[in-house]
């Protein structure tokens, strides 16, 4: 068995893995797709140290650091369950999807999560051309330009808010009749110059021109016309779905569906440990879920070092 098992390989599970390795224990990092979610950023400006990077470049690197320790990785494999021990401090399975089974003393989860899509023609298309996902991430990208956000949500609601300061003008469309984000928010929103609000409203589809954003469309859904707004941004904001269907019943989801860690990265389960966009922590940034992966593979060492000699 591994002493610590990582499912996922973003930058929280390759944090937990190096730390693991550096702690001379034996270790199995086990993915569906190494890298994880950096493979589809384009531009990284925000991971300290590093002022500028793209996803594959900071992918690679990310591999480069791993192989420099004694890690089992087993890319392009999907767990499918995670099965408690059958008595306390026994070990830990996770089943893989294609019909294996890894056992461990300790595992962590960072199997990451996923933005929810609007999927309207253009979205796919002009993905990192105009359509973001991720205000704290891109927002800079789009200063002085027009953008628009999809989701009246808290964090659509947010990300105008934020948005608001940085780019000329920002257009928030939503589907249902009223705003679902909280009354205080709203209100500040309301109270900002350079942002218009449409209810009621259906996006359509994105444009573009020249590979890159020009306009949205959308539809009054009470009066039927339909709208054009050039601009040169879109924002999804309608919900971040953390990778963790396959673990429920066995250790607490929080009711979007992710992992309950505390401040340790300890889950409900003991000897499993989270980190990362599954988790309940505050805000999915890769220096946050780098920094959770170190504490959760800290956390794990200790649980391991306070185990009973067999
Ligand atoms: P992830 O990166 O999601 O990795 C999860 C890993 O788990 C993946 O390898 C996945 O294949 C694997 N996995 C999932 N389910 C299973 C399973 N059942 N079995 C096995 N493996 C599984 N953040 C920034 O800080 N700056 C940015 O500029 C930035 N830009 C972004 C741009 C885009 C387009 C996107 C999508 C995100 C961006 N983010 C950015 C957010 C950042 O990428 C995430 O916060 C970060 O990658 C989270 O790391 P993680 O390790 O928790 O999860």
């Amino acid at each position: 068995p591994y002493d610590m098992l990582i499912v996922g390989a973003g930058p929280a599970g390759v944090a937990a893995a190096v730390y693991a390795a550096r702690k001379g224990l034996r270790t199995g990092l086990v993915t569906e797709r190494f890298g994880g979610q950096v493979n589809d950023t384009l531009a990284i400006e925000n991971y300290i140290g590093v002022p500028q990077t793209d996803g594959p470049r900071y992918a690679s690197a990310l591999q480069a650091h791993l192989r420099a320790y004694d890690v089992d990785l087993m890319n392009l494999q999907r767990a499918g369950q995670l099965v408690a021990p059958a008595q306390p401090g026994g070990l830990t399975t996770v089943q893989l999807a294609n019909g294996g089974a890894l056992k461990a003393r300790t595992v962590i989860l960072s199997t990451g999560a996923r933005w929810r899509n609007v999927n309207v023609p253009g979205e796919a298309e002009y993905r990192n051309k105009g359509v973001t996902y991720c205000p704290h991430c891109d927002g800079p990208l789009f200063k002085g330009k027009r953008t628009a956000v999809i989701g009246g949500g808290n964090s659509g609601v947010e990300a105008a808010i934020d948005l608001a300061g940085i780019v000329a003008h920002v257009t928030l469309i939503e589907f249902a009749e009223q705003l679902k984000a909280d009354a205080v928010l709203v209100d500040r929103l309301k109270s900002l110059p350079n942002v218009s609000i449409h209810t009621n409203a259906q996006t359509t589809c994105i444009t573009g021109a020249g590979g890159k954003v020009d306009g949205i469309r959308f539809r009054d859904r009470a009066t039927g016309l339909e709208h054009g707004v050039e601009l040169d941004g879109v924002f999804v904001q309608i919900g971040l779905v953390p990778n963790t269907d396959w673990l429920k019943g066995q250790v607490a989801l929080s009711p979007s569906g992710e992992v309950v860690i505390d401040a340790r990265g300890q889950t409900s389960l003991p000897g499993v440990f989270a980190a990362g966009d599954c988790t309940t922590v505050p805000y999915k940034q890769i220096v946050i879920a780098a920094g959770d992966g170190a504490k959760a593979a800290l956390s794990a060492f200790e649980h391991l070092i306070r185990m009973p000699v067999a």
